[in-house]
């Protein structure tokens, strides 16, 4: 049995033409798998009964059951999903006035150990498929108010450039109109700067949001907190992320956790302004980091929140300071996986 999500609209022709279908009755079968949130192939009314038989004697749908749900007091809603080789995924759907997120991961585990994250404590497993990916997306909008889901970050468990083709292809199915329909706009890949993924991504023809995760803004400090640092440093990194906005004239997001006593301070903040002084579309989203018990680290305080975001305001960086959600829920990334995974 194969999973019929793996397989994007062209190649699903293919495979029907294969069986002597019609192709067109492809395009009817992602309308009822992505528009219409119907899985099973018996409930595919314009589907000729025969070809449903073959259909679901070839392919299965959906292969991860629900393991839990935890629910913020905010609206969150972070999902784990259980795969058949008994690997759990995280994935997260947040509310926010207009948008919908999901927050998806693109591996399970992670093998880049940065030292604040909670996603490469248990090592890596593996990379996910493209149709788990996209079954990821589809519980959350199955989990949405509504079912309705705008927006889509891949700031879950994994390193998306690390899985790049089977994130990439997710990603063109999610975006197309016959599949989910989610603006490219509205798709963030959130890298730890994998040089030579993002030097890839500035050649797809996509509109991606592009998000590098920085945390530090000198060598010293970003390798001790993100190993990759040692192979792709802060000088290559920001010249091809310059590179990727002049190419794509798309801007690039740096993330930046705000950790107390180890780079929140002003010193901080100016290496950070110096970083990035003249990189024109550039902007820094700061956020107040998620205390995780089993790491040293703790959040910084409000007072160096302040002082930190007022200096890169004044210095003339465009910097927003990410409002933390779904906190009581474990919502960062990695965080109900290791949970669960204790019990
Ligand atoms: N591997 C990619 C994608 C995962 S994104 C990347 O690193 O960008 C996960 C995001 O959550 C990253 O921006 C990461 O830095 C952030 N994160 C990890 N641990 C965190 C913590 N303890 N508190 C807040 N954010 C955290
Ligand atoms: Fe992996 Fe990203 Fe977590 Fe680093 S921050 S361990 S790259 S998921």
């Amino acid at each position: 049995m194969r999973d019929i999500k793996n397989f994007d609209l062209k190649e699903l022709e293919g495979e029907f033409l294969a069986l002597g279908a019609k192709p067109y009755h492809a395009r009817q079968v992602f309308s009822w798998l992505y528009k219409r949130g119907v899985w099973d192939f018996n409930y595919m009314s314009d589907i000729p009964q025969s070809l449903r038989k073959e259909l679901a004697d070839r392919f299965y749908v959906l292969g991860f059951r629900l393991l839990k749900h935890l629910d913020s007091q905010d609206g969150t809603r972070k999902i784990l999903l259980g795969s058949k080789d008994n690997n759990s995924i995280e994935a997260v759907v947040i509310p926010a006035k207009s948008r919908v997120t999901g927050c998806l991961s693109s591996q399970v585990g992670c093998k880049y150990g940065c030292s604040f994250c909670a996603s490469g404590m248990l090592g890596f497993k593996r990379d996910l498929t493209t149709g788990e990916i996209l079954e990821e997306a589809i519980y959350l909008k199955d989990n949405a108010l509504e079912n309705r889901l705008t927006h889509l970050v891949f700031m879950g468990t994994g390193e998306p450039m690390d899985n790049y083709d089977n994130v990439i292809k997710a990603i063109r199915i999610m975006n197309s109109s016959a599949g989910l329909n989610i603006g490219a706009r509205r798709i963030t890949i959130s890298t730890s700067g994998i040089i030579p993924g993002i030097e890839r991504l500035s050649s797809e023809g996509l509109q991606l949001e592009l998000s590098v995760s920085l945390h530090a803004a000198t060598d010293g400090l970003r390798s001790t907190l993100m190993p990759v640092n040692k192979v792709y440093p802060l000088r290559e990194l920001i010249y091809t992320c310059k590179e990727y906005s002049l190419k794509t004239r798309r801007q690039v997001t740096f993330e930046y956790i705000l950790i107390k006593g180890l780079n929140s301070s002003l010193r901080d903040a100016e290496d950070l302004f110096r970083l990035l002084k003249d990189f024109k579309l550039a902007k820094v989203n700061l956020i107040p980091s998620n205390y995780i018990p089993e790491l040293r680290f703790a959040p910084a305080a409000k007072d160096s929140v302040d002082i930190f975001k007022d200096y890169l305001v004044k210095s003339r960086i465009n910097v927003t300071l990410r409002k933390e959600r779904g906190e009581d829920i474990n919502a960062a990334c990695g965080q109900l996986r290791l949970n669960y995974a204790k019990n």
